[in-house]
C-alpha cells in the first residue's frame, strides 16, 4: 500500500505523506530512543494520521527497542563485587549464610566478592530483588531458616502498613464505628 496516494480523510484535498519520527522512552531510570516510527501528514491541512499498518509497525518497533534497552541496561548495571558485599552486609549475612539464602555453593560469595567469579544472571536478579524488596529478602531468609533481616523501614514498608490498615478497616461494618460494633442496635 502506498500511503502517499491516500487522500486526506479530513480535508479531502491533500495527500497523506509518510514520515519517520523518534520518541524518548524510559525503563525505570534507563532512557532510550526509538527511531523509525511512522505516521502520515496531510500535504494540505497538516493532519497527523497513523494508519493501522503504521500502528502495527510502531508497536513492533517499540517492543523490539524495549527488549534491546532492557538487555543493554542489564549489561550496564552488572553488579560489581562491592555491590554484592554491600547487599550481603545490609542483610546481615555471612558468606556461608548468603550461600544458604541465595544458592551457588558455600564458596560462591567469597568468589563473587573477590571478583574470581561473576554471578549468573539469575543470581544477580535474586540479589537485586532481595536488596530492593524487603518482603523478598524476608521470604528468602526465612526459607533458609534464618531470622528475617532487620531492615530500616523504607517508603515501601510504609505502603505495606497503610495497606494492612486498609485491609483491617475493610472488615469493619461500614454502617457503624468500631466503638459500638457488636452492641445491640435497640
Ligand atoms: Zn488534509
Amino acid at each position: 500500500m502506498n500511503d502517499s496516494a491516500i487522500l486526506c480523510p479530513l480535508c479531502g484535498e491533500g495527500r497523506l505523506v509518510e514520515h519517520a519520527y523518534e520518541r524518548d522512552f524510559n525503563i525505570e531510570d534507563h532512557a532510550y530512543v526509538v527511531f523509525g516510527l511512522r505516521h502520515s501528514l496531510c500535504s494540505h491541512c497538516g493532519e497527523d494520521i497513523t494508519t493501522p499498518d503504521q500502528s502495527r509497525h510502531n508497536k513492533r518497533t517499540i517492543i523490539e527497542a524495549r527488549n534491546q534497552a532492557v538487555a543493554e541496561r542489564d549489561r550496564a548495571q552488572r553488579l560489581v563485587p562491592a555491590d554484592i558485599l554491600r547487599i550481603r552486609k545490609t542483610l546481615g549475612l555471612t558468606q556461608v549464610q548468603a550461600a544458604r539464602v541465595f544458592g551457588g555453593g558455600p564458596n560462591a560469595f567469597g568468589k563473587y566478592e573477590n571478583a574470581e567469579v561473576a554471578p549468573s544472571d539469575g543470581m544477580e536478579k535474586l540479589l537485586r530483588l532481595a536488596d530492593q524488596v524487603p518482603e523478598a529478602a524476608t521470604w528468602l531468609m526465612r526459607r533458609a531458616g534464618l531470622p528475617a533481616p532487620s531492615l530500616t523501614p523504607c517508603s515501601r514498608e510504609k505502603e505495606c502498613v497503610v495497606l494492612r490498615r486498609l485491609i483491617k478497616d475493610s472488615f469493619r461494618p461500614t454502617h457503624s464505628t468500631a466503638s459500638n460494633f457488636g452492641s445491640p442496635s435497640t
